[in-house]
């Protein structure tokens, strides 16, 4: 049996006295997209953040494709195969869009592969290639979260983390930004998305946790999610 992408268990964050993530557990399958949809304050960034050590904690295993990852610094995740979209973007408005997404790629040699790797980018959100020599700080929010997904694909991760994609997006963009995920997905690219957008997620995703207070109150197939009286309600305003 293939072993899952990420395997994560038991991961416990705290903030001094706030503990924001509590003993949480999952796993993403190799080839599929996990979701963790959640409200203001859940802990999902937490969860993130944690995965990649950009915050202190405490975990029992994470393991990228089987191999340990709980003692690799930050900083060299993008080595091991981890591509990150953080929340709010945070593109470099001063720089072009073709380098910021050469930037993504600082972690590997720059060479035929980065050429080829810039076309997929351009073939996945074209406007990005139309744009490449303009600013970044001059292109809208929804161009900047693409170019943000696009820096993350550069490091051409086994595996890709994405903080709130849809935060602040026209439902026109949050349409071209699922459809994206999808290629990506069909792709076979392993996908942990953190979503308050919970419509969206059961779109993108195979499976699906929903977190509250810090702790997974319900997973389960985002079909069956989808449907759930209390997700509905709560979740989805229906
Ligand atoms: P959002 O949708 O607002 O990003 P979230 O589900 O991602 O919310 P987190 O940002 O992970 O939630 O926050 C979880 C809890 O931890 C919240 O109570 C938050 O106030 C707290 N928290 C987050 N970051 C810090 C920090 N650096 N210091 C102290 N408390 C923090």
């Amino acid at each position: 049996m293939t072993a899952p992408a990420l395997e994560v268990e038991d991961l416990t964050v705290h903030y001094g006295g706030v503990c924001a993530v509590r003993s949480v557990s999952f796993a993403v399958p190799a080839g599929g997209c996990l979701g963790i949809i959640g409200a203001n304050g859940a802990g999902k960034t937490s969860t993130l953040k944690a995965v990649l050590g950009l915050v202190p904690r405490t975990v029992g295993a994470l393991r990228l494709d089987g191999k340990d990852l709980s003692r690799v610094k930050a900083r060299d995740m993008v080595r091991h195969g981890i591509g990150y979209v953080p929340e709010g973007r945070h593109v470099f408005a001063g720089l072009t869009v073709e380098k910021n997404l050469l930037l993504g790629a600082y972690a590997q040699k720059w060479n035929a592969q980065t050429r080829e790797k810039l076309a997929e980018v351009f073939a996945l959100f074209p406007v990005l290639g139309e744009m490449q020599h303009r600013l970044a700080g001059a292109l809208s929010g929804g161009q900047q979260q693409m170019l943000a997904i696009g820096r993350a694909l550069m490091s051409r991760p086994r595996l890709l983390l994405l903080d709130e994609p849809s935060m602040g997006l026209s439902p026109k963009l949050v349409e071209e930004i699922l459809a994206a995920l999808q290629r990506l997905s069909a792709d076979g690219l392993s996908m942990l998305l953190v979503e308050q957008n919970a419509k969206l997620t059961f779109e993108a995703t195979d499976r699906c946790l929903v977190v509250e207070n810090g702790t997974v109150a319900m997973s389960g197939s985002s079909q069956e999610l989808r449907h759930d009286v209390r997700v509905r309600r709560v979740y989805l305003g229906l």
